[in-house]
């Protein structure tokens, strides 16, 4: 199913006049992110190439093998489709037929420069040589920054989703249970709760110095009494992610971790609280940092605070010192600052927060306190 059927129009309108405005002649996409939130179309990256060529002269064109047509079959919008076999020598006649139906001409194309692979590139410039092929990543970071009501709508059961989930595995948790089941045992509920298979990330199980390692990967390690432990996870909904993070402790905690895991929870909810309308993105990161600098633990949190998230789990804005980009209503970004002790454990708190024209909700609702588990 094609989700949010009467937006797609809107946003091309709006690609095109962002490409306008930055003198291009058009946008081209490859399959990815941008793809699914202009046309609702999906495929996988692959040998055989997709293309499709948001000109400003033309109908929207689209270059794809003949075995994808069907998933064009009730595009809500105008698109002209070009095909080709699976015989890789009828690919140039459908880039050809379909560069001139876009009048590519000797137009300059933008493209997302960490997306279109030379696979693609070349195709095009074979069939449109005097053509410019050039990066618009400038312009496109701006175009899912803000998200709709529908786009909000899908990120909160995104949220709710995750939080299923964690909430469901936690009665199991005990000492001798492994980083990896415990793992295994909350995909196995994301998708239960309601996530699309492809989630938008691995989630991260991370106990006792493990979780000192804020990108740890889930290991064999079994779960002890007095371990942290940190589950960094989310779920897709629609394609919009959620990723949040909690820490746990198994039986009681040594006095140094109860008082970092207090630090960051102070730290998450200053971040939270400073994010609105009007405020400059770094402001979020500089009030989180500012009470773990204070505490004496400004060297252990070496992360900036926070990432924007929607179709991808890392988008703009990125919530860092030297961001001064004010913050809109319909941006959607983490609040995640952790303090690390090598060699001991590591807390880090991470919410999902979307800004309004009158302040900022905070997507993520579980506890933030140091829980006691098994
Ligand atoms: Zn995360
Ligand atoms: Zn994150």
């Amino acid at each position: 199913m094609i989700p949010f059927h009467s937006a797609y129009h809107s946003r091309q309108t709006h690609a095109a006049q962002l490409a306008e405005q930055a003198q291009f002649s058009g946008l081209i996409f490859n399959p990815g992110r941008s793809l699914y939130y202009l046309t609702g179309l999906q495929f996988h990256l692959m040998e055989r190439p997709v293309v499709a060529i948001l000109s400003i002269h033309s109908e929207p064109v689209i270059i794809l093998p003949e075995l994808e047509m069907s998933k064009l079959t009730g595009a809500p919008y105008p698109l002209r489709a070009f095909s080709y076999s699976d015989d890789p020598s009828t690919w140039a006649k459908a880039f050809h037929s379909g560069v001139e139906a876009a009048q590519v001409g000797n137009g300059r194309f933008g493209v997302e420069s960490t997306s279109l692979r030379v696979l693609e590139l070349r195709y095009l410039e074979q069939a449109a040589p005097e053509a410019g092929f050039e990066s618009a990543d400038e312009i496109l970071c701006d175009l899912r920054i803000c998200k709709s009501p529908d786009e909000l709508w899908s990120m909160r059961k995104a949220v709710a989703i995750a939080q299923s989930a964690l909430t469901a595995i936690l009665p199991a948790i005990k000492p001798g249970v492994t980083e990896k089941e415990l793992a295994s045992e909350l995909t196995m509920q994301l998708l239960r709760a309601g996530s699309l298979p492809e989630m938008p990330f691995s989630p991260i199980v991370a106990s006792g110095p493990n979780s000192a390692n804020p990108h740890a990967a889930p290991s064999d390690r079994a779960i002890a009494p007095g371990d942290l432990l940190l589950f960094d996870w989310g779920a897709s909904c629609d394609g919009y992610i959620s990723d949040l993070t909690r820490t746990f402790v198994i039986g009681k905690a040594e006095p140094e971790l109860a008082k970092i895991a207090e630090i960051v929870q102070a730290a998450n909810a200053a971040g939270c609280a400073t994010a609105g309308p009007g405020v400059a993105a770094e402001a979020i990161d500089l009030a989180a940092r500012r009470i773990i600098e204070n505490a004496g633990y400004g060297k252990a949190f070496f992360h900036r605070t926070g990432h924007g998230i929607g179709l991808d789990a890392h988008e703009t804005p990125y919530i860092r010192q030297g961001n001064r980009q004010p913050l809109r209503p319909g941006m959607t970004f983490t609040v995640e600052p952790g303090i690390y002790l090598s060699g001991i454990g590591g807390v880090r708190i991470e919410d999902n927060v979307a800004i309004h024209a009158d302040g900022a909700e905070v997507m993520s609702n579980l506890p933030r306190s140091l829980e006691t588990l098994g």
